[in-house]
């Protein structure tokens, strides 16, 4: 008898969260082991339109937008981050998604007058791969702890909320790396951190598609880049994802069929945004 496989569906319950793509998966660090396919070639062309933003922002307008994750890859290098970030910041909470480069005492200092001036928050995610220096550089890129460190010392001063995005390459167990990474904090005098602990998700590391029973981050929030609005920043511009042109007109429903979307239903949680009371 012939069976006929239907990949399982998500349905967005609630549009809380947006990701906006600023600068076509362009980066200045390339770290090694990153989820995201670099593109060959940078061109600022490709970059997403303040314009874009703004008309995005209008769409959203009757929705209920909990926090704004501005991502690039990293969006520091989008000559128009100041722009963008000051239209996010009076739409929702912005959650800066970067791998800290651009973070300098003066850069906090600057942040810090940004958000004066809002009603809302912004926040920092960083991310790491290890609480161990040698470790996190050799899945992440040479230098890559130690610019967080010093991002998170800038960041702390200006009294940001900083999320420490932990993808768990080594497979360690969770307590662990809490209290490893607890003890570092404590170390350099920082007292408010939020450490997110993601199973490692790749393209290809995952090829079985297990019984959704947790949440994923395609439940609460769509990715908006360039070419298009998407289910989850894993997806964005694959065809696989696309949810729509913008969000006047965009499905509700994905279609679980990447290998991503097995790493997610495996983490049994949301990997990307995070719940701040
Ligand atoms: S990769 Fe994860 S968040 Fe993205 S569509 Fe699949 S299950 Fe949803």
């Amino acid at each position: 008898m012939n069976t006929i496989y239907a990949s399982p569906v998500c349905e967005l319950e609630q549009l809380n969260d947006i990701f906006i793509e600023l600068t076509a998966k362009n980066c200045n660090t390339r770290c090694r082991e990153c989820y995201i396919k670099f593109p060959f070639t940078k061109n600022i062309k490709d970059f997403i339109k303040t314009d874009t933003v703004k008309e995005s922002l209008n769409q959203l307008e009757n929705e209920n937008i909990r926090c704004i994750y501005l991502t690039g890859a990293e969006p520091m290098t989008h000559p128009d981050f100041n722009s963008i970030l000051r239209l996010c910041i009076k739409k929702a909470n912005v959650c800066i998604c970067t791998n800290a480069s651009f973070i300098n005492e003066k850069k906090a200092r600057f942040l810090r007058n940004v958000e004066s001036n809002e009603e809302h928050n912004i926040m920092f995610k960083l991310s790491f791969a290890h609480w161990d220096e040698l470790k996190n550089d050799a899945v992440r890129t040479r230098g890559s702890y130690r610019q967080n460190i010093y991002a998170l010392k800038c960041l702390d001063k200006y009294n940001f909320t900083n999320i420490l995005s932990v993808s768990n390459f080594y497979k360690e167990p969770h307590n662990s790396i809490i209290n490893r990474f607890q003890e570092k904090l404590e170390e350099i005098g920082i007292e408010n951190a939020v450490i997110q602990i993601n199973e490692w998700a790749t393209e290809n590391n995952v090829d079985t598609l297990p019984e959704l029973t947790g949440a994923t981050d395609c439940m609460s929030s769509r990715t908006l880049t360039v070419n298009g609005v998407f289910a989850c920043p894993f997806l964005a511009n694959d065809y696989r994802g696309r949810m729509g042109s913008d969000f006047n007109n965009y499905s509700k429903t994905v279609r679980l069929e990447t290998s991503f979307c097995a790493a997610c239903i495996k983490n049994n949680d949301k990997m990307l945004t995070v719940e701040l009371e």
